[in-house]
């Protein structure tokens, strides 16, 4: 294949690879516009001309329905790419900033330039979206750029480094696949940015690896995003929300509900909603059902089937190694200290812990780690208040789950363990850019001799 370079060797390889693109970059390469533009329009049609191949692919390696895959995978990136050549000029256009009397007659600017070849590591759970919405901003905001998709959705990586050297430069995008050996030696070279999507244990790791070259980085990492639910709030519709959010790629979602707070009566009430949720969406038997997805791999099935004994189950329960399938759960009835309260769920197991009043909610939130996204089914304009003033999380939704990704103007990303820094849409131009300060004096009139020395006495009382 000529074209992007599809290395699976790690060392010397991720070194030639690096390197290569780090000289087109300096060869001015990616700096047009018209270059930016054009590769936006490469990487919409790769997802138009080949859907069927993705969606294929994505059945393959998480059982994704290609209506889900759709939605959340292919059309979501397709959007993000028209919402970013529609606005690009835009955001590419120097600001004006005022410069102070003193410093008069000048002018100042704001210009974003790229900052030259980054890294984008993307996981399994939404391996299209997950690696190409980074590259939408990489790319509009300039740079060169490697790819490395998981490991863990093998069907979908080997799609996507078949596909991009047939719809972007060459010379600018390589996909590197692989696991462990090959990210480790990519993370060796010297980037301008890294991009990680995962789990906070390898993006220590990432960012010990960023430190040695001082390459900035943004950590898209998960953990546990809450679903409060208050007395008053509309419960069947609250459920079948939360059902949707969390259950979504079986429940492989960073974003996803992991579990519900139930509020005083809610937590007994929102029971029946919740099952009969379950039961309209996925049917008596989600098994038989296309819609419904799998567990990525048995050891995150084990993982998950040691949670099912962590509370009462309202419905679901079924599972099966073999198929990798676990029905989607709710439980009830959870102690906050079970295991299935210790670590982010990433699966379709949805515990409900009660809690008294809404105080013991925002305790409850506050004292443990800061969420990717906390979620609130709320009648109350009091308590919206409370929620958005007394807590902190990446994101905060009211009313439904998940959907704060598709507003474009939202940045997206998480804050203390959910990671740091943002994308999507003017925010990933941002993050792929580096903003740099100009300011034009010019030489005549010198009204600055006036700061020259000497500092003679009349100097001084100006
Ligand atoms: P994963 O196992 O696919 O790992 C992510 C990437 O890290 C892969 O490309 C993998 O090759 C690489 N990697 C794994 N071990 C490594 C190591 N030792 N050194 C260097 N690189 C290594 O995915 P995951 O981490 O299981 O993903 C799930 C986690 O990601 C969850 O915690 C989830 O909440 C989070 N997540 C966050 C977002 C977000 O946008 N904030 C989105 C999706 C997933």
């Amino acid at each position: 294949m000529d074209g992007i370079d599809i290395t699976r060797a790690p060392g010397t390889e991720a070194a030639a690879t690096v390197s290569r693109l780090h000289t087109a970059f300096a060869t001015g390469l990616t700096r047009p516009v018209a270059w930016r533009r054009a590769q936006l329009r490469g990487l919409r049609s790769l997802l138009t001309d080949h859907a069927p191949e993705l969606e294929e692919a994505l059945r393959a390696d998480l059982g994704k329905s290609p209506t889900e895959a759709f939605t959340t995978e292919l059309g979501f990136t397709v959007n993000e790419i028209d919402h970013t050549l529609a606005h690009l000029n835009a955001w590419l256009r120097p600001r004006r900033t005022r410069v102070p009397l003193a410093l008069a007659p000048a002018r100042a600017r704001l210009v974003r330039e790229p900052l030259g070849t980054v890294l984008i590591i993307s996981p399994w759970n939404y391996p299209v979206q997950l690696a190409l919405a980074p590259l939408v901003g990489a790319l509009a905001a300039g740079n060169c750029a490697v790819v490395k998709p998981s490991e863990l959705a093998p069907a979908t990586s080997a799609a996507l480094a078949r596909l991009l050297p047939l719809h972007l430069d060459p010379q600018a995008v390589a996909v590197v696949e692989g696991g462990v050996p090959e990210t480790t030696a990519l993370l060796e070279q010297r980037f301008d940015h890294i991009f990680y999507t995962g789990n906070g244990t390898v993006g220590r790791i990432v960012m010990t690896a960023a430190a040695r070259h001082l390459t900035p980085l943004t950590l898209e990492l998960g953990g546990k995003s809450p679903a409060v639910v208050e007395p008053g709030a509309d419960l069947a519709t609250a459920a079948r929300r939360i059902v949707w959010g969390k259950f979504m790629n079986a429940g492989q979602t960073c974003v996803a509900p992991d579990y519900v707070l139930a509020v005083g009566e809610t937590a007994t009430a929102l029971e029946p909603h919740l099952a009969s949720a379950v039961r309209e969406m996925y049917g008596d038997d989600p098994a038989a059902g296309p819609d419904y997805g799998r567990i990525v791999s048995t050891r995150h099935f084990d993982r998950l089937v040691a949670f099912l004994k962590d509370g009462r189950t309202v419905v679901g329960g079924d599972h099966d190694r073999d198929s990798r399938y676990i029905a989607p759960t709710v439980l009830a009835d959870v102690d906050p200290e079970a295991p299935v309260m210790k670590e982010e769920i990433f699966g379709p197991v949805l515990p409900v812990v009660a809690v008294p009043d809404l105080d013991a909610a925002i305790s409850f939130i506050t004292e443990r780690d800061k969420p990717l996204a906390l979620y609130a089914f709320t009648a109350s304009a009091a308590g919206k208040r409370r929620l958005t003033a007394e807590t902190s999380s990446g994101a905060l939704a009211f009313g439904v789950p998940n959907a704060h990704l598709t507003v474009s103007g939202l940045p997206f990303g998480g804050v203390g363990e959910s990671g740091f820094g943002r994308y999507h849409g003017e925010h990933s131009i941002d993050t792929f850019s580096h903003t740099k300060a100009v300011l034009d004096k010019p030489l005549f009139p010198d009204l600055l001799r006036l700061a020259y020395p000497p500092f003679t006495a009349w100097k001084e009382r100006l």
